[in-house]
């Protein structure tokens, strides 16, 4: 865990992007130590890239969507999902055109193809945000906070609808227990919704291959959910897409109530203005395992301003 890591080799693929409705085609680079996560919209000239980074989030509505040079690129967080769930630090993704394939809702396509292509170690130290103390942000009814501790997410949602009411999730931040308890959970959403969304030229290529919808009697997917929790679980895989936005691994007890995409980013950006509350953190040459020799902490590029 102490080492950077990025992928093995290139990666492609192809899916149906949500909004669109159309096929988008993927490629994802490795990348050098200390590069971060990159898109590239490779369909537009001068192939323009944006940064993973909360700065760069243009909108949170539905999904995130991040700009910059002129351009948008959107529904990343559940390849970022994926990538910060398997602790990939680098790697410049191309996508020919506006979106991200929602492949079947979840980040588990992701995780498979990046898990066949292979990961590798890089020879530079790792940086996270370590938290010192609490923070909480409230929104109306919404919260999320973070205190000093192990890596988890705890997560609670209600939603008046008799397979979700009340549910509560809590994981370690760990790659293990990602890939088995959270990347599988789909994006979910009510039928009424998805007509509104439908005749409004929204969600065109959204089908039951890559979202749980629910009427008003249960959910209408012919298998069903993955896990009777599924749609408290998918938070928590929404939560760690977003939270890879920081730009390296947070140590942290995260606890989310009510929490969606704008929450998220909204935490994020009072996190960082709370300088006191969290430092950057390289694991000392003690606290490392592995091979490679010690070299001095970077300047991290990806470090909160
Ligand atoms: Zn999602």
């Amino acid at each position: 865990m102490f080492w950077q890591k990025t992928l093995a080799r290139t990666l492609r693929f192809s899916g149906i992007g949500l909004h669109g409705g159309r096929p988008v085609a993927v490629t994802i680079h490795p990348a050098r130590a200390n590069q971060g996560l990159r898109f590239e919209r490779a369909d537009l000239p001068g192939r323009p890239q944006i940064k993973a980074h909360y700065s760069r989030v243009t909108d949170t509505t539905r999904a995130t969507t991040l700009g910059e040079n002129g351009c948008t690129i959107s529904t990343v967080e559940h390849l970022l999902a994926a990538l910060g769930g398997l602790g990939v630090d680098n790697a410049l993704i191309q996508v020919e055109g506006p979106e991200l394939p929602i492949m079947d809702g979840s980040a588990a396509p992701f995780i498979r193809l990046l898990t066949e292509t292979g990961l590798r170690s890089l020879p530079w130290p790792r940086a996270h945000v370590l938290i010192q103390r609490p923070v909480e942000l409230k929104d109306g009814d919404r919260w999320m906070r973070v205190a000093p501790g192990e890596s988890r997410i705890t997560y609670t949602i209600e939603f008046p609808h008799p397979l979700i009411r009340r549910q509560r999730y809590s994981a370690p931040v760990k790659p293990g227990i990602f890939v088995r308890e959270i990347a599988a959970a789909r994006t979910f959403g009510f039928l009424k919704e998805v007509e509104y969304l439908k005749a409004h030229g929204l969600a065109l290529g959204g089908s039951l291959d890559n979202a749980v919808v629910l009427d008003d009697a249960g959910v209408m997917n012919p298998g069903g959910l993955r896990f009777t929790d599924e749609c408290v679980r998918h938070k928590i895989l929404d939560a760690v897409g977003d939270l890879t936005l920081l730009g390296m691994p947070l140590v942290g007890r995260i606890e989310v109530g009510w929490g969606s995409h704008a929450l998220h980013l909204k935490f994020m950006e009072h996190l960082m203005t709370q300088d006191d509350a969290w430092r950057i953190w390289v694991p000392s040459a003690r606290e490392r395992t592995g091979r490679p020799r010690w070299a001095p902490a970077p300047l991290w590029e990806g470090a909160p301003a």
